[in-house]
């Protein structure tokens, strides 16, 4: 992700958190946004009503419902589908939670990270200033959502932890970060760190390539290109069109320095192409952040697919166009890691605006889910959010948003994820079922 959150959320880096509760950091939320006085104000009554006192309250998976319910009061309409019993009474709650997660039991988040490397980031040493304005961003982050060490402890370990052990997730695709010239000539995230990721937890996750940069040379670009492919056996790419030369940024349909690395990509086997879209983050600039390069780039490259990350929000209607006046499309992505997240607790009328907008245009068939973890501590908090996230009906008629189904929360929670990796769904439940069993043993 790369949003400084903590601006949205107010008094949220106040709070001590536990990382490994995500009905917490989900209600935390909540009551830290732009609602957060109003919902605050009625989560006495709701904890009056389980029978609990305010501080166990917020802390349980009962407060997590609560905050839901006291969302739908605040905004009058109905974004959440629950339950008055399931904020009131565990054993409603856990019922309910059964229900949800047995029609959406098969979770590939496409968006994951670790967030360090062996030496870390020291300022003036192998970090340039403008490299530690996104480590500080990242670094506050964590420590908001119960990471006490930041960035630092957005690491191997607690990769396996948070995102396999303690979340619904199937299946991590984790994501690099490069920037090289920011980091004392080495990515950000250098592959021979993260690879790791999947070294330890090779049934469960998978790993994109990132860090390419044309602007630092074409043919150094598709050497590391093969090198990944070769070496790495990534299953696609991540780049990002901002970059950390001096030019700035580069776009995906540049016949001269993009479609040479497509054309690689094609050799390669090489068939889903991520980029970081929307989000202008830290000390990069937000025209790179636009996605209507992938507009050419999808019509010459058919037999690649084009994945937008944080679905270019806030410019996710002009993602959207390049579908909904193009029908015939079918090699257009998008992912919803960190808007989702930003959101859906303290906005989420435009939540469901921009998904709304998505599932509309894109089609429920090209919305892939991602959670930008661990940026965001423990994604179990926005999978249970997504499970009842719902789009209003004054939306539906008004927009023609579609409804969220079940099988559309399938398709985006999973299924759409599968059919464009070819992850065996059968296999990937049993991976997670084998780390389950030894998270605890
Ligand atoms: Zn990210």
């Amino acid at each position: 992700m790369e949003y400084n959150i903590l601006k949205h959320f107010h008094g949220l880096e106040h709070q001590p958190l536990d990382p490994f509760n995500a009905d917490e950091i989900g209600t935390s939320l909540f009551m830290a946004g732009n609602m957060g006085p109003k919902i605050s104000e009625k989560m006495d009554g709701y904890a009056a009503a389980a029978g609990m006192g305010r501080r166990s309250f917020l802390k349980s998976s009962l407060g997590f419902s609560a905050a839901m319910l006291a969302a739908n009061e605040v905004t009058g309409m109905k974004f959440f589908e629950v339950g008055a019993a399931e904020a009131a009474d565990f054993d409603a709650k856990q019922e309910s939670f059964q229900v949800a997660r047995a029609s959406s039991d098969f979770v590939v988040d496409v968006h994951t990270h670790v967030c360090t490397r062996p030496g870390h980031y020291v300022l003036g040493e192998n970090t340039s200033e403008r490299g530690m304005w996104f480590v500080q961003l990242l670094d506050d982050l964590g420590k908001a959502f119960g990471l006490p060490n930041g960035t630092r402890d957005m690491n191997v370990e607690n990769y396996g932890k948070l995102i396999l052990e303690k979340s619904d997730t199937t299946v991590g695709i984790f994501n690099p970060f490069g920037f090289r010239e920011h980091y004392g000539d080495r990515d950000m995230i250098p592959m021979d760190y993260q690879v790791q990721v999947r070294n330890n937890w090779p049934k469960s996750t998978m790993m994109l390539a990132g860090g390419l940069t044309p602007n630092q040379g074409l043919g150094v670009t598709l050497d590391r290109l093969r090198n990944y492919a070769e070496q790495y056996k990534v299953s696609g790419l991540k780049l990002y069109t901002f970059d950390a030369t001096e030019k700035k940024g580069w776009w995906f349909d540049d016949e001269k320095l993009a479609y040479p690395m497509w054309e690689e990509c094609r050799k390669l086997g090489i068939k889903n192409i991520g980029c970081h879209k929307g989000i202008p983050f830290g000390q990069f600039y937000a025209r790179y952040a636009h996605a209507e390069d992938f507009d050419a780039a999808a019509d010459d490259f058919l037999d690649l697919n084009f994945i937008a990350y944080h679905s270019a929000w806030p410019y996710h209607a002009e993602l959207a166009a390049l579908k909904g006046f193009k029908p015939q499309r079918k090699n257009l992505y998008c992912e919803v890691g960190s808007t989702f997240a930003a959101t859906v607790t303290s906005r989420p009328l435009e939540c469901a605006h921009v998904l709304g907008t998505l599932l509309r245009d894109l089609g429920p068939d090209y919305v892939l889910w991602g959670t930008d973890s661990l940026l965001w501590g423990n994604p179990q908090w926005q999978i249970d959010a997504f499970r009842k996230f719902q789009i209003p009906d004054q939306l539906v008629e008004g927009y023609g948003y579609p409804k969220i189904t079940p099988e559309i929360r399938r398709k985006v929670f999973g299924e759409n994820a599968a059919r464009i990796w070819n992850i065996d769904k059968q296999k990937a439940m049993q991976a997670k079922a084998e780390i389950m069993a030894t998270a605890t043993a």
